[in-house]
């Protein structure tokens, strides 16, 4: 188990990691099961494989509801009347790599010896296979295939004399990403790891405190914001009190800024900053740095919209709206009927006709990954008679895999990893392909940050543990 260069393990990587999360927590509140789901709601985007709340009554105890699927699907409303206390967190997931299978999903809930011990954890462990080895190693019993267990076991398995410092000592041993919300009891932890990855934000409603992943939640519970809950932050919360406790060791913040590419919804706030804002930033400074003499330019809907307004206000280009995209679409209705390659795209987009016939048309959108959508969609632009077609791209070219907590392939499966600018312009087939620059989308958005921009750029802010010692591919730690 010896360290070798990162670059060399990236390149032997032979899965992805998915840990696509939300996270909310309500604390003092007669309806908070009720709250906790409308919150999973609304972060829906964040995890569409499995949902679950705990919620801990008066007494003291504890109750779960976790289910596959959409937050909807996963728990009905007969279910949330069950959930009765004024305690709770939830949880919304999407991850995969052989482990989409309810034990794993979240909040993980166990009896320990000072009492109930519940964990929904957004985010990705770097060191999580290494802890786990050690940990089985003494004696541990592992319920499920998840990284976010590792930390149950380090709170459940501490020698401190108490949970405030049970908590501190088990944050202190992990590394990577975590936005966590814990349930120790009647009180809640709500954390952030030292270089502050994912999101976590504090908020009200009425008495009652609440912890988010994103501002959208609030906004539908009818919930004010108060703060981000900062990098390394630890707060306890109980009876509507918010104590802060010994911070972890300070290290240089790195948001991700694919949470403003892409992941967070437009209508939060993330970073201190609107969505929508950044991306329109993102928009219009594509526009500046890639001018083309276009007739419309369009978004891919949904998740490019505001990039591409950016685009039409900088360039003058009108916006047209030429791709509907279905939002019906059950992942299992794909899978069996996936005849062709294209099949996926066409069933989620449909092009507009008479608004792109003969027309010199700009695409934006906001990634490439695998290059398979965008792929789709020009051919079924073209086929319906676009004269030019000009794609553009709101980020940089993605070259590096995600271990902070965003589902990306591995290295050989990114389009852009291996190939310029020119080999995807003709593997996309377009007449001309711009993709923003890493100093304009980072100029952009200058007034918060550093940002961690690994995706783009293979800098890991945080130590690639796992990686480093070869044991991601072979223990099943996510
Ligand atoms: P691809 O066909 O793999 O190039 O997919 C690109 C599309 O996927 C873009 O339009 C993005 O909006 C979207 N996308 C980017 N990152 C992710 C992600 N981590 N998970 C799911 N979709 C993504």
């Amino acid at each position: 188990m010896t360290r070798t260069p990162i670059r060399r393990q990236l390149a032997v990587l032979d899965k992805s990691l998915r840990e696509e999360c939300g996270v909310f927590a309500v604390s003092g509140h007669d309806a908070a099961a009720e709250l906790t789901f409308l919150g999973l709601y609304a972060l829906q985007h964040r995890g569409q494989e499995s949902a679950g709340i705990v919620v801990v009554d008066d007494d003291g105890e504890p109750r779960i509801h976790k289910g596959m699927g959409l937050v909807a699907e996963a728990i009905a409303s007969a279910d949330i009347q069950g959930l009765r206390g004024r305690v709770a967190i939830g949880h919304a997931r999407y991850s995969t790599t052989g482990a989409s299978e309810l034990h794993n999903a979240q909040p993980a809930l166990v009896n320990y010896r000072d009492g109930t011990l519940a964990l929904a954890h957004n985010g990705n462990l770097t060191n999580a296979a290494e802890l786990r080895a050690r940990l089985v190693a003494e004696g541990a019993i592992f319920q499920s295939t998840m990284d976010s267990e590792v930390i149950v076991h380090l709170i459940a398995r501490s020698q401190q004399p108490d949970p405030d410092r049970q908590v501190l000592e088990a944050l202190a041993q992990i590394e990577g990403a975590f936005s966590l919300a814990i349930i120790v009891n009647d009180t809640i932890y709500a954390a952030r790891d030292p270089r502050g990855f994912r999101p976590l934000v504090l908020g009200r409603k009425g008495p009652a405190i609440v912890v988010a992943s994103e501002t959208c939640a609030l906004d539908l519970i009818e919930g004010e914001y108060r703060r981000d809950i900062e990098p390394g932050e630890i707060l306890k919360i109980r009876d509507g009190v918010i104590e802060e406790l010994p911070r972890l060791a300070p290290e240089g913040p790195a948001a991700c800024i694919f949470e403003l590419v892409y992941f967070a919804r437009p209508d939060s706030r993330i970073w201190g900053r609107s969505v929508d804002a950044a991306r329109r930033a993102f928009g219009r400074q594509l526009a500046r740095e890639h001018p083309v003499k276009a007739d419309s330019v369009f978004s891919v809907p949904d998740s490019s919209n505001s990039a591409a307004l950016g685009f039409s206000e900088e360039s003058g280009i009108p916006l047209e709206l030429a791709l509907i995209r279905n939002h019906y679409i059950g992942r299992t209705f794909i899978q069996p009927l996936q005849r062709d390659r294209d099949f996926k795209v066409r069933i989620k987009y449909n092009p507009v006709r008479e608004v792109i016939e003969g027309k010199r048309v700009v695409i934006v959108d906001d990634s490439l990954v695998r290059g398979t959508t965008s792929r789709g969609l020009v051919s079924m632009i073209r086929d319906v008679g676009a004269k030019e077609i000009h794609f553009r791209l709101s980020s940089p070219p993605i070259r590096f895999p995600c271990f902070y907590g965003i589902d990306m392939p591995t290295r050989q499966e990114l389009l852009a990893s291996s190939r310029s600018v020119e080999e995807i312009r003709q593997y996309l087939d377009v007449d001309s392909l711009g993709y923003l620059s890493l100093e304009g989308m980072i100029g952009a958005v200058k007034e918060s940050g550093p940002y961690c921009d690994a995706c783009f750029t293979g800098n890991y802010p945080a130590p690639l543990t796992d990686l480093q010692k070869g044991l991601l591919t072979s223990i099943g730690c996510h």
